[in-house]
């Protein structure tokens, strides 16, 4: 049975890392997926930055061929001031001339600010785009680093598999059935008893099941756990005999 006990052991140790494992080997690709999420969003922003910027750039051409306009049109008005004859011609067409500079000023004015604007945007852009580029960089480095780590994954849970299988067909198949069902509904199936308390569950072990597990010849349960368990100690000794109990056996 101490046997039997060792081999639990073994086989917990083992489902309890390729649980941990298969954890670890679920969880890449969600860690991908967020990391190529971000990415999308940075490029979404760029995108909108540089859509914006182009907006801007059409409204600064209009402006501009606009503003060349006015200056034909300065320029026709101060042709015809040479022209007039009239005192009042004159003030009219000097009133045309203002109006015509004042508006041209103005576009000026505004015509400024939007090019201030655009650099900023630009310069922006520019940031941005060497952010992504950093971005992009890490997530394929990520990306193939992932599949590393998922191929030494899966070369280590094939060996504990097979480890874990061998160690399976060692155990009794009556001892076998209890481990799973307890394995199912507690996690930990398999725990020392130490001081004559369960490990599992921290409640003291009945001074006459402890006689029992010392003696180490049969798979016991924890009345307040119903974990298998074993007495530590059973466990420590190499040579396969209870510590306590070495002495008397050496005869054996
Ligand atoms: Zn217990």
């Amino acid at each position: 049975m101490r046997e039997q006990l060792k081999l639990l052991e073994e086989l917990q140790r083992h489902d309890a890392k390729i649980q941990e494992l298969e954890g670890a080997k679920r969880a890449i690709p969600a860690q991908l997926e967020n990391m190529r999420g971000d990415l999308m969003r940075v490029e979404e922003l760029l995108g909108r930055e540089c859509g914006e910027l182009q907006e801007t750039e059409k409204w600064r051409s209009d402006k501009e061929s606009e503003m060349r306009d006015e200056e034909t049109q300065l320029s026709k008005a101060k042709a015809k001031l040479g022209q007039v004859k009239t005192s009042k011609e004159y003030m009219a067409t000097q009133r045309e001339l203002e109006t015509t500079r004042k508006m041209a000023a103005e576009a000026e004015t505004k015509l400024l600010s939007v090019m201030q604007a655009s650099e900023q945007a630009r310069s922006r852009i520019a940031e941005h785009e060497a952010e992504l580029d950093k971005l992009r960089t890490h997530v394929t480095t990520e990306e193939q680093e992932a599949q590393g780590r998922i191929a030494t994954i899966d070369a280590e849970l094939e060996k504990l598999k097979a480890e874990r299988d061998d160690a399976a067909k060692a155990v009794r198949a009556d001892v076998m059935k209890k481990y799973s069902a307890i394995r199912m509904r507690r996690g930990l199936a398999v725990v020392p008893v130490r001081n004559a308390t369960c490990s599992g569950c921290n409640m003291n072990i009945p001074p006459q099941l402890f006689n029992t597990l010392q003696r180490g010849d049969s798979i016991e349960l924890c009345p307040s756990c119903h974990r298998i368990v074993y007495w530590d100690k059973l466990m420590e000794n190499p040579d396969g005999k209870p510590v306590e109990v070495a002495q008397e056996s050496s005869s054996q």
